[in-house]
């Protein structure tokens, strides 16, 4: 099946890149091979490259300046950089980080790892929608925080969360205040002064650039330790600069600041889709009604394997994807909905469906033509088990 003929509705997991993100990186990977820290014009004409995408990505997300912004391998690289470099910076003597239980992997492990040093982690409490307590978070950050962790929008349900006002209850302790906005950045308006935030990721593949870059804002003045050490970006992350996705990074930023404006459309379509899935008897959606992405919607379903049903859409040529498979295959339920307090059929039954650029009307048509039958057909398999 050729990827024309696939409907792809899991643009959270991953996106396809846009051809004008291709075309802006093929030179530099052509012909302007060069090092950008070589003196030679080879290298210079990269370097002027890797500047200019810079400048691209802090006006994307409204960093007072270019020089806020330090390039990485990922999101995942870009989260660990924050907390890790949070935690572990010269000087630094605070022992504690605050963060959510519905945190992505890249974060909960970075956690782990930092217990393990001796550093105290605690999670706040969120309610059934997935939306962080306030009361909670305050309780939880005290003088001795070194940095408080909170993801902008989350990966599965999409529940936006409140940062601006998380940041202040980070601020007021005197702790740096992290955000993962790899998920948010490109659907909804990230701005680093509206948010209040010190430390912001965001990841390539996730705004229609390729995958293996990402981008961490620090706020100027916010000190962090090295976690990839070397000279690179400003002594802040060693290895030589990937300049083709650097750039292709860049071009991104730029569309995906265009098409904000877009995000009407999406919710036009998920409103179809939305209640099209939801007139099947026993579903439901999962994250909070309004503050949510508008590209994405997460739904439940009675008496179903969501890994199943994922295999089931993919013979139709949908993709989509459900929560975490164990060893066997059959789904898990998610830390997420785990920490939302969705009980444990509903959870390993679940579909996440995301858009974005290229999603159209007949996308969502042809989802909505095959999923009730398939549903019907796998709960028959499953009460049969
Ligand atoms: N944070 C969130 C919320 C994500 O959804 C992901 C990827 O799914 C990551 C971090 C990791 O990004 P990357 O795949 O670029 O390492």
């Amino acid at each position: 099946m050729t990827a024309r003929e696939l409907s792809y509705l899991d643009h959270n997991a991953t996106t396809p890149v846009r051809p004008e993100v291709v075309e802006a990186m093929l030179p530099y990977l052509r012909e302007h091979y060069g090092n950008p820290s070589s003196v030679y014009a080879l290298g210079q004409r990269a370097r002027k490259a890797v500047e200019q995408a810079r400048a691209q990505v802090a006006a994307f997300l409204g960093a007072a300046s270019e020089q806020e912004i330090v390039f990485t391998s990922c999101g995942s690289e870009s989260d660990v950089m924050a907390i890790e470099g949070a935690c572990e910076a010269p000087g630094q003597k605070r022992k504690r980080i605050v963060s959510s239980p519905i945190e992505h992997d890249a974060v909960r492990l970075c956690l782990d790892k930092l217990k393990r040093r001796g550093f105290a982690a605690s999670v706040c409490a969120v309610d059934g929608f997935g939306e962080a307590e306030l009361a909670s978070l305050e309780e939880l950050i005290a003088d001795e925080t070194a940095v408080v962790s909170v993801m902008h929008a989350n990966n599965e349900v999409g529940t936006i969360q409140p940062i601006a006002r998380i940041a202040a209850l980070a601020k007021k302790r005197g702790a740096l205040m992290h955000t993962d906005a790899v998920q948010s950045a490109g659907k909804i308006p990230v701005d680093v002064k509206e948010l209040g935030v010190d430390l912001l990721s965001i990841s390539g593949h996730k705004i229609n650039a390729p995958k293996g870059i990402g981008a961490l804002y620090v706020r100027k003045g916010a000190r962090l330790g090295q976690i990839v050490t070397g000279h690179q970006e400003k002594n802040r992350r060693g290895g030589t600069e990937n300049v083709a996705s650097i750039v292709g990074l860049g071009v991104a930023c730029e569309l995906a600041k265009k098409d904000l404006a877009k995000s009407a459309h999406y919710l036009e379509l998920r409103r179809k889709l939305e209640a099209g899935v939801l007139a099947i008897p026993g579903s439901r959606l999962n994250g909070h009604p309004e503050r949510r992405l508008p590209n994405a919607a997460h739904f439940s379903f009675e008496g179903v394997d969501g890994h199943q049903l994922v295999v089931a859409l993919d013979l139709e040529g949908i993709c989509a994807s459900a929560g975490p498979a164990c060893s066997s295959g059959a789904s898990m339920a998610s830390h997420v909905l785990t920490a939302m307090g969705c009980p444990e059929p509903l959870a390993t039954g679940s579909l996440r469906l995301s858009m974005g650029w290229g999603t159209r009307e007949s996308d969502v048509d042809r989802l909505l033509a095959v999923l009730p039958k398939t549903v019907e057909k796998l709960r028959r398999v499953h009460a049969a088990l």
